[in-house]
């Protein structure tokens, strides 16, 4: 649900978000020796300054981000506090560490503002036990995010710490989500233990944070190893070399009477090379525009689509940019092209896949590898294009 915006950034509201509205407006609606509709209000209110404090925190972290050119698409309150979508990462550690501690720090000002208050109306009267909760909360949302472990502040701080040690960001990234899984698992079995031994079923609740760290770190560190693996492998590394080669002085009758028939259950890309020199790429779909009666005086070189303009990459190029220029093509497949202008092979999605997969141990089986062949699409578990628009952004 929108609610407006702030600093030009759209705010949003989960549905969620109101489940621990209702549980925190309750949990203090009794804290105060407040009773009736008045207590009722006195929980609200101060429900809605604690979701402020986090939006607060929130805003620490997109303003310092807006502040190095990096957009913020939006910040959203849920379940478990505020997220900040941004368009993509700060470009050195140091940048990224000042997004990171921007929020905790936000949130540590504001514990001193409502303590300062607390003092200044006495912690005796209603609106000063207020204010103290609002400094108490504050104060654990600043040292709770600072825990070392993605998704949490401190986790990016410590991925870009580990990114600048070792000039390696996916390697901060792989690490600091391996804390945030131990982290998840250390909050689960605590909420377990407490729960057993004490029957507070509240205790579940640290649980269910666990839970949702260890469920985030899980994916911060898979996409890590995404990365690093459409970041480190080349065109070279994936390409296959199944393709014809035709003569190109060969009329569209020859080549229709040799190869087509023979060949229509495994469309193969066909290059045309005459002289020693590759001619271009040949498109079967052309033949259906091309009058019969031509087909005994063209030859293949009248009707080749030129090497230079069709979509091609090196066979240099990283395998997140071929991903990408795939994505922008009509084509099923891109032509890598060696240093002296030849074709070396070609990619489709299915031999992007097939590779990533045997990268990570993964099996996917052949049905799925065929449907990615035909349909273009991805398998639902691993959306490289998303990952490869990652790598663009950082890139850039
Ligand atoms: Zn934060």
């Amino acid at each position: 649900m929108r609610i407006g915006s702030l600093f030009g950034i759209p705010f949003y509201l989960d549905s969620s978000w109101f489940i621990i509205l209702a549980l925190v407006t309750i949990f203090n609606a009794n804290s105060y020796n407040q009773t009736g509709i008045f207590g009722w209000l006195i929980g609200l209110i101060t429900a809605i300054l604690l979701f402020s404090s986090v939006l607060f925190h929130e805003l620490g972290h997109s303003l310092v981000a807006q502040s190095q050119g990096i957009k913020v698409n939006s910040i959203t309150l849920f379940l478990f506090g505020g997220v900040a979508a941004m368009e993509k990462e700060s470009s050195t550690p140091s940048k990224a560490i000042q997004v990171a501690i921007a929020g905790p720090a936000v949130s540590f000002i504001l514990c001193g503002i409502f303590w300062l208050l607390t003092n200044l109306l006495s912690v005796d009267n209603l609106l000063g036990n207020i204010c103290l909760e609002v400094a108490r909360v504050n104060l654990i949302l600043g040292i709770f995010n600072l825990i070392p472990g993605l998704p949490l502040d401190g986790g990016q701080v410590l991925k870009a710490m580990i990114w600048k040690i070792t000039n390696d960001r996916f390697k901060g990234m792989q690490y600091a989500a391996i804390s945030g899984k131990v982290l998840g698992w250390f909050g689960i079995a605590i909420a377990c233990l407490f729960t057993f031994l004490t029957g507070d079923l509240s205790n579940l609740w640290l649980g269910l944070i666990g839970w949702f760290i260890l469920r985030n770190a899980t994916i911060y560190e898979q996409v890590s190893i995404l990365q690093k693996i459409l970041a480190t492998l080349t065109a070279q590394d994936v390409m296959m070399r199944k393709f014809k080669v035709l003569n190109g002085h060969s009329t569209i009758h020859n080549f229709t009477e040799e190869y087509i028939l023979s060949n229509m259950a495994f469309p193969t890309p066909y290059y045309v090379a005459s002289e020693g020199r590759y001619r271009g790429l040949l498109r079967i779909n052309d033949l259906q525009t091309i009058e019969r009666s031509q087909w005994e005086n063209l030859t293949l070189n009248d009707i080749v689509h030129p090497l230079d303009a069709i979509p091609s990459v090196t066979e240099t190029t990283p395998l997140f940019k071929v991903i990408l220029n795939l994505e922008e093509m009509k084509e099923p497949f891109i032509t890598v092209l060696s240093p002296a202008g030849a074709v070396s092979g070609t990619i489709d999605r299915s031999d992007i896949v097939k590779i990533v997969a045997q990268k990570q141990n993964l099996l996917i089986p052949d049905l799925e590898i065929q449907r990615v062949k035909q349909e273009h699409i991805y398998p639902q578990g691993l959306q490289l294009n998303i990952i490869a628009k990652m790598l663009q952004s950082m890139d850039t």
